[in-house]
C-alpha cells in the first residue's frame, strides 16, 4: 500500500484524531527553498489520501509572518533592510512593489509554486491568529504556567533557567523589534519588559523598559509566543489533528518533544498525529532560503513541468532522503522517463503502488503523458522543421522543458547543431564513406517515415562492406561536424532535402 494510504488508514482506525484538519507552516523570511515543498507535498498527500477514504478533511497552511528577521538574504541590499533586523516580517516593506510587506511578498512567490503543482491548502497568517484575539487564551494558559514552561525547557535542554525568564516574546512597544525583548514577570494582566542593546548579535535594542498588556487586539500585535511552544498553542487554537515536520524538528529532544510536553502539561491538547520526512537535498546539500543558494521552489517551475515535480515528491517514501540534482545529465531525462513507467503502471494496471503514485502526481484530472522519450525530445528540440511530429506525438507541454534542458543541463556531446558550411571533419572521410552518402541521397525521394529510413541507411552502408559506425559517422561529421549525433534517419528527414542532397554531395567530391 502507498505510504499515504497507510497513514491515512492509521489515522482513521485510531479513531484519536478527529475532525481531520491537517497543517503545515513556513516562515517567509526569504525565497524559500526547494526543500519546503517537500512538506507540502507530504501533508497534500496525506489530506488527500484521507479525502479519498470518504473523509471529510481540511488542510490548511500557516505563514509565519510574525516572525523576525534575523538574518538578510544575500540578494537584498543590506543597507536597505538592515535597520529591519530584529522586527516582526510582515512590519518590514517588500522587496519588490505590490505587496504589503515583506513577508507578504515571498510567501505569495511560494505558495504561486504549491498551487502549480496541485496543492490547495488554505493560507492562514500567522499575525491573523494573534490580532483576531484567538490567540489570547492559550497566551494567559502559558503565562499563568509559566513555571511549568521552564521545567520543560530545562529538563529538556539540560540547562537551569532564572526564574524572571517568561514564555513570551514581546514586540518592544518603543522600537517595534522582537529579537531585543526580554519578558521577566506577569502578574496576570500585563508583562515587564526590558529592550536590551545587547541580547542579540545582529541587531540593538532601544533600552526601553516597562509593563504593558500581552494580548493582542485587531489594531495592535502585542508579541508572540516562543515558537516551539507556540507550536503546541497553534494546534489548540485552529484545531489541528495531523501535522508533521522535518526529521530535525521530529529527532528525540527536538521542537516536536517540546510541543508536545507543552500540549500535555501546560495547555491540555492531544497531539496532533505527526509524520516525519527526510530531506530534499539538491545535489547532495540541503540549504536555507535565507542563504538564497541552491534552487529555490520558483526556480523549480522553470525546469519542470508541474506534475513532474509533484511526481518527484510523491514517489520517494516519506522516510527516504531525495536527492535531486538537475545538473546531473541523466537526472531530468530519468525523472521523464520514470514519469512514463508510473503512468504505463496507472493507465495498464501492471503496479498498484506504482499506479497510485502516478494518480497522486496529476494535477486536476488525470493526463495521459506523451509517448515520445524526453532524451529524443531532446534531440528534436534541435532539429528543424519537427514541429509537426511534436503536434503530432502531443508534446507541446514537454516541449519548453526540453529546450530549457538542452540550454543549461545538457552535456556538450548530446548538443548538436547543423553546420552552415561543410564541416572540417567530413574531409576525413573514407571513399565508402563517401560513397554512403551519394547513395542515401538517391533515396530522399521515395517516402519515409523515421524508423524504417533509419533502418534503410544501416542496410546501405552494410551492403557497401561499413560497420553502423562508420555509416552514421559520414553523416554526422557531414551534417553536424561532430561524431555522434540523434537518431540518423529523423535527423536527416528533419532537414530540407535539397540542403542535404547537395551538402552529401559537397561532401562526396
Ligand atoms: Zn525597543
Amino acid at each position: 500500500m502507498f505510504w499515504a494510504d497507510k497513514v491515512a488508514s492509521e489515522i482513521i482506525d485510531s479513531g484519536r484524531y478527529t475532525p481531520y484538519w491537517v497543517d503545515d507552516m513556513k516562515t517567509p523570511s526569504g525565497r524559500v527553498h526547494i526543500g519546503a515543498l517537500r512538506g507540502l507535498v507530504v501533508h497534500d498527500l496525506v489530506y488527500k489520501a484521507l479525502i479519498d477514504r470518504g473523509k471529510d478533511a481540511k488542510y490548511t497552511y500557516v505563514f509565519d509572518n510574525h516572525d523576525p528577521m534575523d538574518d538578510i538574504p544575500t540578494y537584498l541590499p543590506r543597507e536597505k533592510f538592515e535597520k529591519y533586523l530584529g522586527m516582526p516580517l510582515f512590519s518590514i516593506p517588500s522587496p519588490e512593489p505590490g505587496f504589503d510587506n515583506y513577508a507578504e511578498f515571498y510567501a505569495k512567490e511560494f505558495e504561486k509554486v504549491f498551487r502549480a503543482i496541485g496543492c490547495e491548502p488554505e493560507i492562514i497568517w500567522a499575525k491573523d491568529l494573534y490580532t483576531k484575539g484567538l490567540m489570547n487564551g492559550v497566551i494567559k494558559e502559558v503565562l499563568d504556567n509559566s513555571a511549568e514552561v521552564r521545567k520543560i525547557y530545562e529538563e529538556m535542554y539540560d540547562k537551569k533557567l532564572t526564574d524572571n525568564w517568561y514564555p513570551f516574546q514581546l514586540f518592544c512597544p518603543e522600537c517595534g523589534k522582537v529579537s531585543t525583548t526580554n519578558v521577566t514577570g506577569w502578574d496576570g494582566k500585563e508583562v515587564t519588559y526590558e529592550c536590551l542593546p545587547d541580547k542579540v548579535p545582529f541587531t540593538k535594542g532601544c533600552g526601553a523598559k516597562g509593563k504593558v498588556s500581552p494580548f493582542s487586539t485587531k489594531d495592535k500585535m502585542a508579541g508572540k509566543l516562543p515558537w516551539k511552544v507556540e507550536w503546541a498553542c497553534k494546534w489548540k487554537v485552529i484545531g489541528i489533528t495531523v501535522e508533521g515536520a522535518g526529521k530535525d524538528h521530529m529527532s528525540k529532544g527536538g521542537s516536536h518533544d517540546l510541543a508536545s510536553e507543552i500540549c500535555k502539561r501546560v495547555i491540555n491538547y492531544p497531539v496532533p498525529y505527526a509524520v516525519s520526512y527526510e530531506w530534499f537535498l539538491i545535489g547532495g546539500r540541503k540549504m536555507s532560503s535565507s542563504k538564497g543558494v541552491g534552487t529555490s521552489a520558483i526556480d523549480m517551475l522553470e525546469i519542470l513541468p508541474p506534475e513532474l515535480i509533484r511526481f518527484l515528491m510523491v514517489r520517494i517514501k516519506v522516510n527516504t532522503q531525495i536527492n535531486f540534482d538537475p545538473t546531473e545529465p541523466a537526472t531530468i531525462p530519468n525523472l521523464f522517463d520514470d514519469y512514463q513507467k508510473a503512468s504505463e503502471a496507472y493507465f495498464e494496471k501492471s503496479n498498484e503502488d506504482l499506479a497510485r503514485v502516478f494518480e497522486l502526481s496529476q494535477i486536476g484530472e488525470i493526463k495521459k503523458p506523451p509517448l515520445v522519450r524526453f532524451s529524443i525530445l531532446t534531440q528534436w528540440v534541435q532539429m528543424p522543421n519537427v514541429e509537426e511530429e511534436i503536434k503530432k506525438q502531443g508534446l507541446g507541454e514537454w516541449v519548453k522543458y526540453a529546450k530549457v534542458w538542452v540550454e543549461r543541463f545538457a552535456p556538450e556531446d548530446q548538443k548538436f547543431e547543423i553546420q552552415k558550411g561543410l564541416p572540417d571533419a567530413s574531409k576525413d572521410l573514407t571513399d565508402m564513406q563517401k560513397k554512403v552518402l551519394g547513395k542515401i541521397s538517391d533515396e530522399l525521394d521515395k517516402k519515409w517515415n523515421g524508423e524504417d529510413f533509419q533502418v534503410r541507411i544501416y542496410d546501405i552502408g552494410k551492403e557497401l562492406g561499413l560497420t553502423g559506425k562508420e555509416t552514421f559517422q559520414a553523416i554526422y561529421q557531414t551534417l553536424l561536424g561532430k561524431d555522434h549525433g540523434p537518431k540518423a534517419g529523423f535527423l536527416i528527414l528533419s532537414l530540407d532535402k535539397e540542403f542535404v542532397k547537395k551538402r552529401f554531395q559537397d561532401a562526396s567530391k
